[in-house]
């Protein structure tokens, strides 16, 4: 497929890690998507070939590269067939304790992490009750001596049983009591492996595709008060500013797939004859390719503005939503297509289609939806009223 006309300075980046994934092929994850397991072999590969830790400066044992060429590498991996969604936090839930944590935090675990001895996979914020209005979660986390108790419930979970630790977002003041709803939130690291069965239970959650998630219930279970990241009653602040490099992360992650679908379906639509000729020569087939290349496109040049501003330190609050947005329509409306030019073998799982399809669908939702994009956009941007 053709690349954008700058030249990539991330090439070398690309090619490793499509080298990587080429030992990871569609028979790989269709096996695993069959028994709903993870995909441990591929996660250790990433993590052994250092591209996991990207975003670890080298002072703690990390690659110490930008967010672009951490972009880069999950659009790679999507743009392969895999799935970078069994891994991606590992790459950026660590920010909260780069940003965050006192430099004893930081020395205890980056390292660790950025070697893959300690996984740091598991971010947990949603909650079933409160949903996307993240301030009126109700798990509390009360000090007690030097330690705090937790109890309470989070909801999607993701990689909960394959990882070590946890970024937990807790109350620590009840919203009736804090000055702001945005107030006494506090964050956590969690030692999961020292809490389960310590007032730590997860249980897993069947889904569409093969994500690995769970919910999680805190039973009185005990978090050392040395865990706790930055200021008490601040965590909402940390969660929300490691938000933007999230976005344009999952938003290469899309670009990744779509490029995929557009592959795929573009060689389908040349190779399979029907009437006589290659469906690719019905402009019924042509077109809605070329649309989607073209949508892929643009999102592509929105994603890659986002990391451009954040790499400069600008502000990239807005193209960084956009560009999550655009790309996870991008690659929906790939996926749409994929499976069209297909025809009834898009829905076969040996192509594989059907699959990624099914995987990419999360990104209209998760890890922020479409609305609450549009209305961050109307708001913030466009200067309109609050909806919500
Ligand atoms: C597979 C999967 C993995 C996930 N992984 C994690 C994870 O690892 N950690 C974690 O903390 N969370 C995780 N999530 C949660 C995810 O971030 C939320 O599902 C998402 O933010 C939407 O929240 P909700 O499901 O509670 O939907 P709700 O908040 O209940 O919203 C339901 C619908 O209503 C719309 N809506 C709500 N309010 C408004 C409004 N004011 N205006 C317009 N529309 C509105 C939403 O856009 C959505 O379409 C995951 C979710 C899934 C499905």
């Amino acid at each position: 497929m053709t690349e954008a006309a700058a030249p990539d300075p991330h090439r070398e980046i690309r090619d490793a890690v499509r080298k990587l994934c080429a030992d990871y092929p569609g028979e790989y994850w269709r096996k695993l998507d069959r028994a709903g397991e993870y995909p441990t072999a591929f996660v250790r590969a990433l993590t052994e070939s250092g591209f996991l830790s990207a975003l670890i400066p080298e002072t703690y044992g990390g690659a110490g590269l930008g967010l672009s060429a951490a972009a880069a590498i999950l659009e790679e991996v999507q743009a392969s067939g895999c799935n970078g969604a069994a891994c991606h936090a590992q790459m950026y839930v660590m920010g909260t304790v780069l940003r965050h944590g006192s430099e004893e935090q930081k020395r205890k675990y980056l390292p660790e992490v950025a070697t893959g001895r300690l996984r740091l996979q598991a971010f947990g914020v949603t909650e079933p009750t409160s949903g996307t209005d993240t301030t009126s979660l109700k798990t509390f986390a009360r000090k007690e001596g030097d330690k705090y108790i937790v109890n309470g419930q989070k909801i999607w979970t993701s990689r909960a049983e394959h990882s070590d630790l946890m970024i937990l977002l807790a109350r620590t003041t009840p919203r009736e009591e804090a000055r702001k709803k945005t107030d006494g939130l506090s964050v956590f690291i969690v030692d999961m492996r020292k809490a389960l069965g310590n007032g730590l239970t997860i249980r897993p959650i069947r889904t569409m595709m093969n994500h690995g998630t769970t919910e999680v219930f805190f039973d009185n279970m005990e978090v050392p008060a040395e865990n706790l990241i930055g200021e008490e009653g601040q965590g909402f602040r940390y969660i929300l500013s490691g938000m933007n490099a999230e976005r344009i992360l999952i938003a290469h992650e899309c670009i990744g797939d779509a490029k995929w679908f557009i592959e795929k379906a573009t060689n389908y639509a040349r190779e399979r004859s029907v009437f006589g000729r290659p469906i690719g020569q019905n402009q019924g087939i042509q077109f809605p390719i070329a649309r989607a290349y073209a949508n892929m496109r643009a999102a592509e040049l929105m994603a890659r503005e986002a990391a451009r501003l954040y790499e400069a330190g600008q502000n990239c609050g807005p193209e960084a939503n956009m560009a999550k947005m655009l790309a996870a329509d991008a690659s929906n409306e790939a996926a749409n297509v994929c499976i069209q030019t297909h025809g009834g073998f898009g829905f076969a799982e040996e192509y594989d289609v059907e699959r990624k399809f099914r995987e990419t669908r999360l990104y209209q939702v998760a890890p922020i939806s479409t609305n609450l994009i549009l209305s961050f956009v109307a708001e913030h941007v466009l200067g309109m009223p609050r909806s919500y």
